[in-house]
């Protein structure tokens, strides 16, 4: 039984930057029915001791008519717990220690990272997340992809440690039409003590 994470935050606690009506709907429906639906499916499809990861990389072994619905709900399940896990209030600002080193390294500066990722998430055509990921040698990455998948799906050995959700119900009720609005915003509200411990996870 896949459970949703609890918010350690208030709903109304990330505004304005993110607005309760839209975190109530986010986390309250969409992430609840992405989860009720992954567990429904992965009854179906008799899976009883996968993790989700490991139901990621082995959705080729799944019953062929569950594996797209898995795919989309066992995603939408995954990538939310990771989503509302690195927002917290009162955040924002740079990340320190080696995962700062790191992102200099990679991508130039801070600065150039978040230009980079920013590119990622506008130019993300229709629903779709964008991604900073890590792999066991500790390099970092910026992807995007469609729909729910996720960089676990991809099988390169890049687990994320950074999303950004770009479908419509994650902005629209506050900025509308302007997803590059909410893209500069969602940094006021990025908690980088959880990304840094993400991208320790990953080297684990
Ligand atoms: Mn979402």
């Amino acid at each position: 039984m896949f459970k949703q994470i609890q918010l350690p935050y208030a709903l109304d606690a990330l505004e304005p930057y993110v607005d309760a009506l839209t975190m109530e709907t986010h986390y309250g429906k969409h992430h609840a029915a992405y989860t009720n639906t992954f567990n429904t499916l992965c009854e179906k499809a008799g899976i009883t001791d996968w993790t989700v990861e490991e139901i990621f990389a082995k959705l080729s072994e799944l019953p062929e008519d569950l594996r797209g619905p898995i795919r989309n709900n066992g995603g939408g399940y995954y990538n939310h717990n990771l989503y509302f896990s690195i927002l917290a209030p009162g955040k924002g600002g740079r990340p320190t220690g080696a995962l700062a080193a790191k992102i200099d390294e990679t991508f130039g500066s801070f600065d150039e990272f978040v230009a980079k990722i920013s590119a990622a998430a506008t130019g993300r055509f229709g629903s779709g997340w964008a991604w900073l990921s890590a792999d066991k040698a500790g390099n970092l990455e910026i992807s995007s992809t469609p729909n729910q998948d996720n960089p676990l799906m991809e099988g390169r050995g890049f687990t994320p440690i950074l999303p950004i959700d770009v479908w419509e119900h994650a902005y629209y009720l506050k900025y509308k039409n302007l997803r590059a609005e909410y893209v500069k915003q969602f940094f006021n509200v990025i908690n980088w003590d959880a990304v840094a411990e993400n991208y320790a996870k990953a080297m684990a």
